[in-house]
């Protein structure tokens, strides 16, 4: 069978109709003069059926997974069951407003109570917040804890520098950046933390070290331990990216490889699709020393009753406007329960002996940079094609055949 991908020749809404209709711009009081529209809004002005035949072409055009494999490399090749979005989209989700009367949503409090317990238990850290709306916001918000930990033990004006190593994701030498700290770039070998580099590096300066485990190169850290073990001896803290956490689930976790503090995004590894432009949860799990530290408000059981805490004196605050992606949270509530211990453990050799199936038929047309048993991903190299005039870029983009 050969895929095709849907291709219309599609022109954006506003071109459908070039002359567009014109409406007066809306009149709003307070509005200071020089922010105000000095022309009226062009709308297009379509039919109905014009309207619905757009967007659903649109809409074929998707790379999904209920079509074929998407491009977007290690981050989506998750499993996302449908029941997940009937669950999200029921109105008794999908219509919960933020500042709805707490009595009114004591089920949705319990679904993220119990989630953020659950992911406790799958990090192996103490304390666990479903507030950042992404990996990256995750990131951001666990280095802004890791700032106020050391500005409270007067350490801050001294430890300012992230290191990383040069596998890292992207976002995280830029979390870093932005909670005002410098980052360090460590050279790795074989795909993994050279411990002589790390060890040089580490200082009375460094705030943190921020790692994946596996890595970006699908290798496991197996210096894990030692890795730990020199970053706490410097007096550093250990930061887990665990966006992918899919070949370790329930077998083993960032706690017990001595990790502080962690992010998990349920829109990779936790059944919400990932690359749609919606909204994420990435996932922020501390140990004890930064619990404290955790954004509010936090979801607290009184009784029988839930509420939302602000009374958190260390915490560094609201990080957002408001508790979080309920929709994720439910879907990754639901997940984790239709699987239970056992299958999530069974959901991480799946995923283990997927990425080695695929890349040793792969293996076989292109070369393999590092050593050949992985974890959830692997690296192929570009460079027997490069021979032929072929980037790695084509291949990795490539659009379906016509
Ligand atoms: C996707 C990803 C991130 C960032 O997550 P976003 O939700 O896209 O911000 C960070 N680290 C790793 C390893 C990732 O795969």
């Amino acid at each position: 069978m050969s895929f095709r991908q849907a291709r219309w020749d599609e022109p954006p809404v506003w071109e459908l109709d070039p002359r567009g209709g014109s409406e007066p711009a809306p009149s709003i009081p307070g509005v200071p003069d020089r922010w105000r529209r000095k022309a009226g809004l062009r709308w297009p002005e379509l039919s109905e059926l014009e309207v619905l035949r757009h967007y659903t072409r649109l809409s074929q055009m998707n790379f999904g997974i209920e079509t074929t494999t998407y491009p977007l490399g290690s981050c989506t090749m998750k499993y996302n069951p449908r029941i997940g979005e009937v669950l999200a989209r029921r109105r008794t989700a999908a219509e919960l407003h933020p500042e709805q009367p707490i009595e009114t949503v004591q089920g949705a409090l319990e679904v993220i109570w119990r989630l953020e317990r659950l992911l406790a238990k799958v990090t192996g850290l103490s304390e666990v917040s479903l507030q950042p709306a992404a990996g990256a916001h995750g990131e951001y918000a666990a280095l802004l804890m890791i700032r106020a930990y050391f500005r409270d033990r007067g350490e801050l004006d001294r430890r300012t520098e992230v290191l990383l190593p040069d596998t890292a994701h992207g976002t995280n030498p830029a979390s870093a950046a932005m909670a005002g700290f410098t980052t360090r770039e460590l050279p790795s070998k074989d795909g993994c933390v050279d411990l002589d580099e790390l060890r040089a590096a580490l200082s009375e300066r460094t705030a943190c070290f921020m790692l994946t485990n596996p890595n970006t190169a699908g290798l496991f850290e197996s210096d894990i331990l030692e890795i730990a073990k020199s970053v706490h001896g410097a007096g550093g803290m250990l930061y887990y990216d665990g966006a992918n956490l899919n070949a370790i689930l329930g077998v083993t976790n960032p706690g017990r490889m001595g990790f502080d503090v962690a992010h998990l995004n349920l829109h990779k590894t936790f059944a919400t699709p990932h690359g749609g432009g919606g909204p994420g949860a990435g996932v922020l799990a501390a140990n004890e020393t930064l619990a404290p530290y955790l954004p509010v408000p936090r979801v607290q059981k009184v009784g029988r009753n839930f509420r939302w805490d602000y009374d958190r004196p260390s915490s560094i605050g609201k990080i957002r406007g408001g508790p979080g992606s309920f929709g994720l949270d439910l879907r990754a509530y639901a997940f984790a329960l239709v699987h239970g211990e056992e299958g999530l453990k069974h959901v991480a050799r799946r995923a283990v002996l997927n990425s080695n199936y695929v890349a040793a038929r792969l293996g076989k047309r292109l070369e393999r940079p590092f050593r050949p048993l992985v974890k959830h991903e692997f690296v192929l190299s570009g460079a027997r094609l490069k021979e032929r005039g072929v980037r790695t870029l084509d291949l990795a983009k490539r659009p379906a055949p016509a």
